[in-house]
């Protein structure tokens, strides 16, 4: 299986009850190692960029406002078969359907604030890791 990266947010409802260390900790347990991190507080402009795919829901409003309701942590994740290790990790969207011991079923606190995004495919990865990072950044 190849090595490969993936890109994670540390949503604002994780960052504001202190649970950046426990959700890096159930990465790297997953066999995921963190490349790159940095502390952002995300603008409009960058969370309506970076959701851009979901502007026509109902939920885009409130997802952008809520991404820019506090601190987030942006992180590239690497490890074999990264992208699909850590949506494994992370659990369903909606934690109610998240399996026992993944993020989402142990911090989320609801569909919307559900503490952790990662990238659904390869491509994407690249396209959201370039969003967020330059090459100079991460560091393998
Ligand atoms: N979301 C929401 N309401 C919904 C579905 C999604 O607020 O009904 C938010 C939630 O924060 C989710 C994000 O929009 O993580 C992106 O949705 P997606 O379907 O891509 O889920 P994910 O890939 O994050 O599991």
């Amino acid at each position: 299986m190849a090595v490969t990266r993936t890109f994670s947010i540390i949503k604002p409802d994780a960052t504001r009850r202190n649970l950046t260390g426990a959700v890096t900790k159930m990465l790297e347990e997953a066999g995921l190692r963190v490349v790159a991190s940095k502390r952002i507080h995300m603008t409009r402009d960058q969370a309506e960029g970076f959701y851009g795919v979901h502007r026509e829901r109902p939920f885009f409003n409130d997802l952008c406002t809520f991404m820019t309701s506090g601190p987030v942590v942006v992180q590239v994740l690497e490890g074999e078969n990264a992208v699909q290790r850590n949506r494994d990790i992370m659990g369903a969207t909606n934690p109610a359907n998240a399996d026992e011991g993944t993020i989402r079923k142990s911090y989320a606190e609801s569909i919307e604030a559900n503490s952790v995004h990662g990238s659904d495919s390869d491509e994407n990865a690249k396209i959201e890791i370039d969003f967020f990072f330059s090459p100079d950044e991460i560091v393998g």
